[in-house]
């Protein structure tokens, strides 16, 4: 029988992925949106996620698309509720929110998937294997995107908890920390911060790892023209490039995966089995190695930003 699920906050990328995904998957029944403004047709809609647990009685599961500041009590009252609950990127405003929700789906014995829809990318398993038995010698990320074209008037990621240029670059870092072999942390940041922002434009990271292995990650909201979602990793022969955020990669001067973008309906596939196992997945990496950018970058004022 199809697992009955509301969609919480109906945006850009509820829009754009979510619904087609689920649309397209006869395991789920799409049967309620939560959402202050917007509506779905051809649904129950409700103004908040409280209203829509109390009113759908035979709900399975919730989705949550908000912000991440919006998180966090979306998907706490939904666990109490009795409903599976899955989480886009990044998981929450902060790390012991995350850990808080982990141990309530453990208590309810409901399944809680955080998601990295970027480790669903055609080509991070096939790197991840690639890379798995080579001896690396450095890496490099560009992560390099208009925040005009992807967050159009989206005031909240400017401001406190919002993440900034991080909202793009944390998918770089699920990336990462999905393909190496030993998990990096970060030693460095410099954050450019608009003068009338409260989250950054731009981010230099640099990590490196538990055998030294050296690594350079560039996240920048302003760039115009073609956009740059790279991740190369030089091994002591041949070099690894996994580019279009993951969903082409070459390695050894082969090409070995060139997929389309298949990220969202991997996500809930995913979403079935955990269920189906009563497991969860969570993953705090990507967030720590944000939070330790924030708590060791050097701060910089650029520019104002106009939207
Ligand atoms: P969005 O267009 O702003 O949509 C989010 C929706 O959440 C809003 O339209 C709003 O709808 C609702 N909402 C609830 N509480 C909110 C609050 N406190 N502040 C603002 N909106 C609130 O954002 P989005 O691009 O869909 O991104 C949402 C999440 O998806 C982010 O975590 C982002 O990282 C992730 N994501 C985005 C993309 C992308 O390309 N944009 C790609 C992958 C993942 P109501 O006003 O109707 O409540």
């Amino acid at each position: 029988m199809a697992l009955k699920l509301g969609l919480v906050g109906i945006g850009k990328i509820a829009r754009d992925q979510h619904i087609p995904a689920l649309a397209a998957d006869p395991r789920f029944e799409l049967v309620a949106c939560a959402s202050r403004h917007a509506r779905v047709d051809g649904v129950a809609n409700f103004a908040t996620v409280e209203a829509m647990l109390a009113e759908v009685k035979d709900l399975d599961a919730i989705s949550i698309c908000t912000p991440p500041l919006a998180h966090y009590e979306a998907a706490l009252a939904a666990l109490r509720a009795g409903k599976h609950v899955m989480l886009e990127k990044p998981p929450a405003a902060t790390t012991r929110q995350i850990s808080l929700l982990q141990a309530e789906a453990a208590r309810q014995g409901r399944t809680l998937f955080q998601t990295w829809h970027s480790r669903f990318a055609a080509g991070v398993d096939a790197a991840r294997d690639w890379l798995r038995d080579r001896t690396l010698t450095g890496g490099t990320i560009t992560w390099k995107e208009d925040v005009h074209h992807w967050h159009p008037g989206q005031q909240w990621i400017w401001e406190p908890g919002g993440l900034g240029v991080f909202d793009p670059g944390i998918n770089a870092l699920s990336i990462l920390t999905r393909i190496l072999p030993r998990q990096p942390f970060v030693t460095a940041a410099e954050l450019s911060f608009p003068s009338n922002c409260a989250a950054p434009i731009a981010a230099d990271l640099t990590l490196t790892d538990t055998g030294g292995l050296p690594i350079a990650a560039a996240f920048d909201f302003r760039q115009t023209g073609p956009q740059s979602w790279d991740i190369i990793v030089d091994t002591d022969g041949e070099q690894l490039v996994l580019s279009r955020g993951g969903a082409c990669l070459t390695a050894g001067g082969r090409t070995l995966v060139e997929a389309p973008d298949e990220e969202y309906p991997g996500l809930y596939r995913r979403f079935v089995e955990l269920v189906a196992d009563g497991a969860s997945d969570v993953d705090l990496l990507p967030l720590r190695l944000v939070a330790d950018a924030f708590l060791l970058g050097n701060r910089r004022t650029v520019e104002a930003f106009e939207d």
